[in-house]
């Protein structure tokens, strides 16, 4: 179905339906393999690694719904963002944003330093940061906009022109805000990764991971990396995304919705120290985000003035459950110090304000109130 509006998109897919039985919700091609009709002749599908319908299905969805060309389904965010980090080189160097989910950072440093590869992180809320870390051996910006868990905004424009100049590839991890609210692709951006496991899929049931491309040489390449390596999303899991994506503007929008209320709560609490929400007037990203995203999404992080609290809140709390991830319709709370972040050092956490008094939100589509109460209890 051609020109249809975003959300129409998400609801439909790239197909619409099976085009083989009118299936309304897209079948689960649950075959590891399938039947050639005779010697060199295949019905285009051969084996589930290199291609499956069902997957297939999602990724184009995924890839439609970010304005590319080519989009491919992992297992989960890692293994998109492990297989993006094959298009380099031993000896090649990547500038890096420095708050960023502590799971790549670990890739990072722990595994693809020692293949060869160099990162260098900078704040790259500040273009210059990112500017004068670009080396002679620099291929590409690797950015997570807002990031997390500071919800700093990196300025997709300014980054994308800064790479032109020098050749480099700018790599948007847009997890947060989704396409339905941010399409760094149509922003010039080169490549985008997702953790599918958190507003795409949206129910906390499925890891996945999604990469989104428009250049075909280097689609080719993930193509092969991928069939090669195997970290494919399964056909029901794949599924499980088709049908979270078609209420991801309802979520999003009652999730953004609950976020912009609790927000303003958290704000006015006593004690609360700050709160950090793009969708803040105050937020020191929030005229950036205006201007390349179409919302501020249902992440929040802030504060408490009292470190001795943080235990008695991640007890009290009963509707928002204290756990890790983030996006689903479920609400939850996060303790990056010990849970998301744990793996970053602590000099660098520090100087992120990644503390032993910080917290994260994700909040989900709930009644505001309930949210409310719970929080006013675990903060009393
Ligand atoms: C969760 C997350 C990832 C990793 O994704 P998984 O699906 O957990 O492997 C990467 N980037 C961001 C921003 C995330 O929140």
């Amino acid at each position: 179905m051609k020109n249809l509006r975003f959300t129409s998109r998400t609801v439909h897919g790239e197909k619409g339906y099976d085009p083989h039985t009118g299936a309304i919700s897209f079948p689960i091609y649950q075959s590891a393999t399938f039947r050639h009709p005779g010697l060199g002749e295949s019905t285009g599908y051969d084996y589930t690694r290199s291609e499956n319908p069902t997957r297939e299905q999602v990724a184009s969805t995924v890839a439609n719904l970010e304005s590319g060309n080519f989009g491919f389904a992992f297992s989960s965010g890692m293994a998109a963002i492990s297989t993006v980090l094959e298009l380099f080189k031993p000896g090649d160097h990547l500038v890096v944003s420095d708050d960023l989910y502590g799971g790549s950072y670990r890739l990072f440093e722990e595994i693809s330093r020692g293949h060869g590869l160099d990162f260098t992180y900078v704040d790259s809320s500040n273009i210059d940061h990112a500017a004068a870390a670009v080396r002679d051996n620099t291929r590409a910006f690797f950015m997570e906009t807002p990031s997390n868990p500071m919800m700093k905004v990196t300025d997709i424009r300014a980054l994308v022109s800064l790479a032109r100049t020098r050749q480099l590839i700018t790599i948007i991890d847009n997890t947060f805000f989704t396409p339905y609210l941010q399409r760094p692709l149509e922003l010039g951006a080169d490549i985008v990764v997702h953790s599918g496991t958190k507003f795409l899929s949206g129910h906390n049931d499925t890891l996945a991971g999604f990469i989104v491309l428009n250049d075909e040489e280097m689609a080719e390449r993930i193509r092969l990396v991928q069939k090669s390596v195997g970290a494919v999303l399964s056909p029901f899991d794949s599924w499980l995304v088709i049908r979270g994506l078609k209420t991801l503007a309802l979520r999003l929008d009652k999730q953004q919705q609950n976020a912009i209320a609790v927000a303003r709560w958290l704000q006015k609490h006593h004690r609360v120290k700050n709160v950090y929400y793009v969708g803040l007037p105050d937020h020191a990203g929030h005229d950036i985000c205006k201007n390349q995203a179409s919302g501020y999404g249902a992440m929040i992080s802030f504060t408490v003035k009292d470190a001795a609290l943080i235990p008695r809140i991640l007890n009290q709390v009963e509707l928002i459950a204290f756990a890790e991830s983030l996006g689903g319709v479920e609400s939850l709370i996060t303790y990056p110090l010990t849970q998301t972040h744990a793996a970053i050092p602590e000099d660098i956490r520090r100087r992120l304000g990644i503390d032993d008094k910080l917290l994260r939100l994700s909040v989900g589509i709930e009644d505001v109130d309930d949210i409310l109460t719970d929080l006013d209890r675990a903060l009393s």
